[in-house]
């Protein structure tokens, strides 16, 4: 059974909507995960926003706009009057919840059942939608079956649980719809897999009902090897492994979910990137095969901040990285790239809430030097310890631009460089004409 997931584009208008007949095959037996419509989200946060600063009134005027988006939504995506009327009360029901939590103390509890409307919106329509149109579906609930645990990691094996009796209750059914993003925290709250989590959403089912394939429908061709907003003839990967793909999503490549690599890679499901604007595309497939001995991206990282800690007591000393990885976790910043020479060390992290207060602590150890607007070009490849050249390739090809830390040897995969975000254009672009 494949699980296809639809990002909030691919959903964006009932004109794209009512496409993604051409894509899912309603004669095949398959679980459809969907983003909320475009938009969406983010409006959502605003209001959650509102809300947490007593604003009452922006809450509601946000709503009301919100709301007016979808009256005309539901008036384009159905024709027969009775199912127009059941949109209606989707949106009546949706939206009347989110007005009602003015009422309420509002704290981060309601916020994330604002932000949990989109996706439940989204679905709702389109399994009225395609009741209107004949073909049947099941609507799964998400909150049934997603669980995340007190650390926030999802729980497959729960989701394996509560899932399969959902599934093999329905044996005759095709097309299952399901909300992306959305699950249940250890205190049974509703809670969410953060900002793209649909993909998540996705790669968990895969892995929790051992998916023949998960397939993420988005708006580009699969990903690049370069960024193409930067870089011109920039073309998809057709092949990554897992490895390769982690990197590329973490570093830039802003079509999947980094985590969401996890779940397909530790139970061996495959996951295409596809482009619902040009279905028969070849898109990029992650398996665990690797291409040996090539370079197959680039992908560049913004707002990151390198932060150098110097102290002739590093000198031969142990415990001394132990102790200023110590100040990062106690703020909960998590630490990107490091790179350290025999009395100093430098680190990056992309999270200033705490910088003030890590800058303080790592002052005790010696000298800090805080370098902000820096950028990590991260070139990935298999380029395993036996392999040479590699290096050298990259650097000649950045030969014209001031370097302040390279980290090579971390993985197989990648080698990671941290430039000026000033010079991000121009490392690109060399990069590209000199490697691809
Ligand atoms: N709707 C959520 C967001 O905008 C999840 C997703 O689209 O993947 O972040
Ligand atoms: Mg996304």
């Amino acid at each position: 059974m494949k699980v296809l997931k639809f990002g909030g584009t691919s959903v964006g208008s009932p004109e794209l909507m009512k496409k993604l007949l051409d894509i899912i095959d309603p004669a095949e037996r398959q679980i459809v995960v969907l983003s909320a419509v475009s938009g969406t989200t983010n409006s959502l946060v605003e209001i959650g926003q509102a809300y947490l600063a007593g604003d009452k009134a922006k809450a509601a005027s946000l709503i009301k706009a919100l709301k007016d988006k979808y009256e005309i939504f539901i008036k384009e995506l159905f024709a027969k009057p009775e199912y127009l009327e059941q949109g209606k009360e989707v949106i009546d029901y949706h939206f009347d919840l989110l007005s009602k939590l003015s009422n309420d103390l509002f704290t981060n509890i309601e916020d994330k059942v604002i932000l949990a409307q989109g996706e439940l919106i989204s679905t709702t329509l389109y399994h009225v939608y395609l009741k209107e149109i004949g073909v049947a579906t099941v609507l799964l609930p998400a909150l049934d079956f997603m669980k995340i645990d007190e650390d926030n990691e999802p729980m497959v094996d729960y989701i394996t649980e509560h899932i399969t009796p959902l599934l093999e209750a329905r044996p005759d059914n095709k097309i299952f719809i399901t909300q992306g993003y959305i699950c249940r925290n250890s205190f049974g709250e509703i809670d969410n897999l953060r900002r793209g989590g649909s993909d998540y959403t996705a790669s968990l089912i895969g892995a929790a009902i051992r998916s023949e394939e998960v397939q993420i429908w988005t708006d580009i061709d699969g990903m690049h090897n370069n960024d193409p907003r930067i870089v011109k003839g920039t073309s998809p990967i057709a092949q990554l492994s897992f490895d390769e793909a982690a990197e590329l999503a973490y570093f830039g490549a802003k079509i999947l979910h980094p985590q969401s690599v996890f779940p397909a890679q530790k139970y061996k499901i495959p996951v295409r990137l596809l482009n619902t604007m040009d279905p028969k595309a070849a898109g990029t497939l992650i398996t665990n095969a690797s291409e040996s001995d090539k370079i197959k991206s680039i992908a560049a990282k913004d707002g990151i901040i390198a932060i150098k800690v110097q102290s002739s007591r590093m000198l031969l000393a142990y415990g001394f990285l132990r102790r200023i990885f110590e100040v990062f976790e106690r703020y909960k910043t998590s630490i990107d790239m490091i790179t350290t020479s025999e009395v100093a060390v430098s680190l990056t992290v992309d999270d200033t809430t705490h910088l003030a207060d890590i800058e303080k602590e790592l002052l005790s150890f010696g000298t800090v030097d805080i370098d902000k607007d820096q950028t990590i070009i991260c070139v990935v490849g298999d380029f395993g310890a036996e392999k040479h050249g590699y290096a050298a390739r990259v650097l000649e090809a950045l030969k014209h631009i001031p370097i302040r830390m390279i980290s090579y040897g971390g993985s197989e995969n990648n080698m990671s460089l941290l430039i000026s975000t000033a010079d991000k254009t121009e490392a690109l672009r060399s990069l590209h004409n000199r490697i691809f």
